[in-house]
């Protein structure tokens, strides 16, 4: 290290000050004025040097946290280890962080702890360059300096990112293993900005990705929602699938697809995500249970499917299916609650879409789930899964008013040969339909 950083004068680079939030100028200011130094990082960096909008700002300052707070009324500090100052702004929060050191404690009193490679705690105060060494990538290490409005290097990222490349800072294996999490980041941020992961980092990857399952499974569920509602998720599966590691997020799900390479779950699943980045694409929400739903449906079938051939009947089937499934998927990327009920009552509805005659037509139409329930049918059908007559069924009765839905229900023909009575068929016919036409 002490090497002197590039520095990038405001006139050699295109950050407009017109797309960095009135709030965070004024933090960066404000810290100028009271004799700290003061800077963007980050994200915000890297996307304005993109010319595009952040969705939030990071600064970084040598002042100290109480220093901080000092000087900002509307200012909190969380965080146990590494303290961090939070200035809030009605809405919106800028994070203010202090330098941080890269081994600026003794690795053995504990300041930083590694343990086989990894990285457990690293929370020591440091200087700018040692900051911008323990950052993950290249790009993610720019310096955005409100003294002088130029832009500070110290690990060669703004070549990077002219170039679009996405580099990890030093040795790629060692930064992986540190924190096997960067290399779900290098696919995220390789899809999201149209970089590319620098060869040498990439080919270690997917020798590497198995480093994941020794990753907490609630800091997994947040990268993999991340992953999957930026708005490129096609990509992102593709690329996780490419450097396997989707196989650790994912591992049933990875088996299912393996079974059928060109077959119908990747089809089911890639228009799920394809349909996720769309409503993205128009602004609107995508709910990270129905991507959920998404990725783990072809387990849930193919459990369901082996316990309809057992004699099971075909909604316990289900339900005891997804409780497996779930349980074993919580392991991986651990879904809160307020994610694993719906997903779990989105699966229950499917197989409820053919039985439901008269009142529990009207039943289902009144779930609460029931939007997300049919939107994840007519996927199905687009797909082959489901009967397209099923899903046009339920289109045209949901639009349809109280008398014609009524017409419709005594009409009784949910669609071609699966408005069933009410009493299940058993024996070898029952398991010959649950082979056929999937649950
Ligand atoms: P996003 O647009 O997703 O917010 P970001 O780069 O700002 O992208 P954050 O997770 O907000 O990502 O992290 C802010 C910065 O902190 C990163 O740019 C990077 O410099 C550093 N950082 C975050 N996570 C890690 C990590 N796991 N290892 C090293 N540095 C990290
Ligand atoms: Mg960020």
């Amino acid at each position: 290290m002490a090497t002197p950083p590039k520095i990038y004068p405001r006139s050699e680079h295109m950050i407009s000050r017109s797309l960095i939030s009135d709030n965070a100028l004024k933090v960066l200011y404000r810290l100028k004025k009271s004799g700290f130094q003061a800077y963007l990082v980050g994200g915000c960096v890297r996307d304005l040097l993109l010319g595009r909008e952040p969705k939030d700002f990071d600064v970084v300052t040598d002042a100290r946290p109480e220093q901080i707070r000092a000087i900002f009324r509307n200012c909190r500090l969380i965080g146990r280890r590494f303290r961090l100052a939070h200035v809030h702004f009605g809405e919106e929060i800028v994070e203010v962080a202090t330098f941080r050191g890269l081994s600026g404690g003794d690795e053995e009193t504990g300041e930083r702890v590694l343990e086989n490679g990894r990285l457990l705690r690293d929370n020591v105060y440091g200087s700018i360059e040692e900051d911008a060494f323990r950052r993950d990538f290249t790009v993610n290490a720019l310096y955005y300096n409100i003294a002088d409005f130029s832009v500070v290097d110290y690990v060669g990222g703004m070549e990077d990112h002219r170039a679009a490349i996405l580099r990890p800072i030093g040795d790629p294996e060692q930064r992986y293993r540190e924190d096997p999490v960067r290399m779900l980041r290098a696919v995220r941020f390789a899809v999201k900005l149209g970089f590319t992961i620098h060869p040498e980092s990439a080919e270690v990857i997917p020798r590497l990705a198995g480093l994941l399952r020794e990753i907490p499974a609630a800091r997994l569920y947040d990268e993999v929602v991340k992953l999957f509602l930026s708005g490129y998720a096609v990509q992102a599966f593709e690329q996780l699938r490419h450097y396997r590691l989707f196989e650790a997020l994912f591992p049933d799900t990875e088996a299912c697809l393996a079974q059928e390479p060109d077959g119908f779950p990747l089809t089911f699943l890639a228009k799920a995500l394809e349909r996720a980045d769309q409503r993205i694409e128009n602004a609107q929400p995508v709910a990270p249970y129905f991507l959920f739903a998404a990725l783990l449906w072809e387990p849930v079938r193919m459990r369901t499917r082996e316990r309809i051939a057992a004699g099971q009947n075909e909604i316990l089937a289900y339900q005891e299916a997804a409780g497996e499934v779930i349980a074993r998927q919580i392991r991986h990327t651990a879904l809160p609650r307020s994610v694993g009920l719906p997903v779990r009552e989105l699966w229950s509805l499917q197989p409820r879409f053919a039985r439901a005659q008269g009142g529990r037509a009207l039943r289902l139409l009144a779930h609460p789930r029931f939007r997300a329930a049919y939107d994840f049918l007519l996927l199905r059908a687009e797909t082959g899964e489901a009967e397209p007559a099923l899903a046009d069924w339920w289109t045209r009765f949901q639009g349809a008013s109280e008398a014609e839905q009524k017409a419709m229900l005594r009409a009784g023909k949910r669609s071609s040969g699966r408005s069933r009575p009410r009493k299940r068929r058993s024996g070898a016919k029952a398991v010959k339909d649950a082979a056929t036409s999937p649950p």
